[in-house]
């Protein structure tokens, strides 16, 4: 389920056009970036999705995101039909996973498993 061209255009109506990360005016620019990369068993759909200009797409690279992030995540997808991927939610209710990316990530993958 990639992020169909209809949720790309609910996503920038949701994002008020701008980058999910630097909060600048993106519009048609947008790339889709994973806010758990695919790098680490992210999938690609739009409950993983944000908006975000190329440049900040790549500076975030393959790191998880910040606890910051995960909160503007779900504040956008409160009443949204897009969703949320359940180890979003995983992730952000552990408080400290920072020093370990891959056990973190065979938590969130068996979370995801058994939805
Ligand atoms: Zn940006």
């Amino acid at each position: 389920m990639p992020v169909t061209p209809d949720d790309a255009t609910l996503m920038d109506v949701q994002q008020g056009g701008r980058c999910f990360f630097c909060d600048g005016p993106v519009g048609a620019k947008a790339t889709v970036d994973h806010l758990i990369p695919q790098a680490y068993g992210g999938i690609d759909g739009p409950a993983n999705a944000v908006l975000a200009h190329r440049r900040c797409n790549q500076r975030k690279g393959d790191r998880l995101p910040t606890g910051e992030e995960l909160d503007r995540f779900f504040a956008l997808r409160r009443s949204s039909r897009l969703g949320v991927w359940p180890p979003l939610q995983a992730l952000r209710e552990v408080a400290d996973w920072s020093g370990d990316t891959e056990r973190w990530m065979a938590v969130a993958q068996a979370i995801a498993r058994e939805r």
